[in-house]
Order: structure tokens, then sequence, then C-alpha cells
């Protein structure tokens, strides 16, 4: 997709700070953090929202949270706790419409939502 960010960041057009890649998934850190931790899991197929999933991206969507748990407990998080967040369309505040899970630890995030 031409104008999207995070395709450009897949692409290598725009810098990020990754964390994980390989032939499907990108996680890079986020440029604004919320948290001590906040990684953007991104499938590297462009999709614009969760939408956008179907059953034929099953194999995608259980990979990502695979990696997403990989992180965490490479990250430590794992024993104090995290928040996994998607944002889908307008209410959710959805900015970048390339699918992402947000990865939120390293604080107490409270109960509050996300946005
Ligand atoms: P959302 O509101 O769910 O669409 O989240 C989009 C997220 O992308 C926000 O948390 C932004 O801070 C983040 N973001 C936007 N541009 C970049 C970038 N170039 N590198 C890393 N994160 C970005
Ligand atoms: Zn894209």
């Amino acid at each position: 997709m031409e104008d999207c960010i995070f395709c450009k960041i897949i692409k290598g057009e725009i810098p990020s700070e990754k964390v994980y890649e390989d032939d499907e998934i990108i996680a890079f850190k986020d440029i604004n953090p919320e948290a001590p931790v906040h990684i953007l899991f991104v499938p590297k197929k462009h999709m614009e929202s969760l939408l956008d999933v179907t059953e034929a991206d099953a194999d995608l969507i259980s990979r990502i949270y695979q990696k997403i748990n990989d992180v965490a407990k490479d990250l430590g998080i794992d024993k104090t706790g995290f928040r996994v967040i998607v944002n889908c369309g307008e209410d959710a505040g959805q900015l970048v419409k390339h699918l992402h899970f947000h990865l939120l630890g390293g604080k107490k995030l409270g109960s509050k939502l996300i946005k």
C-alpha cells in the first residue's frame, strides 16, 4: 500500500526500532509510547483492520500472538503482566489503517480503557 506508514516501515523506507522480524511479521517500538514497553506487532501483508481478517489468516494471527508471548517473556513482563490492544475503526481511534497489535506493559496499566 503506497501511502501506508507501516508498509513503508516494512519496506525499510521509514526507520523503526525493530524488536522482531520474520517473513510475515514485524514488531517495532511505538514512536509515542504509552508505557515503558509499547511495541507494535504488524503483519507484513497490508490489511486495513481487524475487519479484514478471515479464516485464511488463522495461522498468521496465531503466530502474532505467539510472538507477542515470546517478546513479553524476553522482556520479563510475563511476570508483571501486560495488555494487548487492537484498535479497529473510528470510535476506537485507529490512526494507522494497517492492522497492528499494541503490546503494553512495564507499569500498572490500570483499568481504564486504552484511549
Ligand atoms: P492506532 O491508534 O491503534 O492506529 O495506533 C497507531 C500507533 O502507531 C500509535 O500508537 C502511534 O504512536 C504509532 N506510530 C505511528 N507512526 C509510527 C512510526 N513511524 N513508528 C512507530 N510507531 C508509530
Ligand atoms: Zn500497510
